[in-house]
């Protein structure tokens, strides 16, 4: 069963087109003062610029902290619970919110991610989020169960 695509719009949706043209997670950048920030906005909170670029990140972070969802609205996303979600800090500083096919139990915070886009419409990108190779158990699949949204 399919999940619910949303429609991002404005700045938003530029911030997903961004990812999708660049087949790479993406940020938005200041161009005054180069500070990154996400979610994307129209004014720098450093530097008031209203210049800016989205560019693409190297993908790690950590685990700042997650959510464990029992039960789903979507039905699309029903058969994999319990699943977490991911607040993950990016190395660059912004933070911001993953899917992740890693069992709920074997998430810990500050663990080392990898993170990478996947263009579910020409308009949406889903932020996914995994342990990084270096850090990953031998016992772990982390893909084994598949993408939700299958
Ligand atoms: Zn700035």
């Amino acid at each position: 069963m399919r999940t619910y695509v949303p429609t991002p719009e404005w700045i938003v949706l530029d911030w997903h087109h961004a990812c999708i043209a660049a087949e790479l997670l993406c940020i938005q950048r200041c161009t005054g003062c180069g500070r990154w920030r996400h979610p994307p906005r129209r004014f720098c909170p450093a530097c008031q610029s209203d210049q800016a670029t989205f560019e693409p990140v190297t993908g790690s972070g950590s685990v700042l902290s997650f959510a464990v969802s029992h039960r789903s609205l979507d039905p699309g996303w029903q058969a994999h619970a319990p699943y977490a979600t991911l607040l993950v800090e990016l190395d660059e500083g912004p933070r911001l919110l993953a899917a992740t096919t890693t069992p709920p139990g074997e998430i810990r915070i500050g663990q080392r991610l990898a993170v990478r886009t996947e263009a579910l419409s020409e308009n949406f990108v889903l932020v996914w989020a995994d342990p990084a190779s270096h850090d990953e158990p031998t016992s772990m699949a982390p893909r084994a169960r598949g993408n939700p949204h299958d």
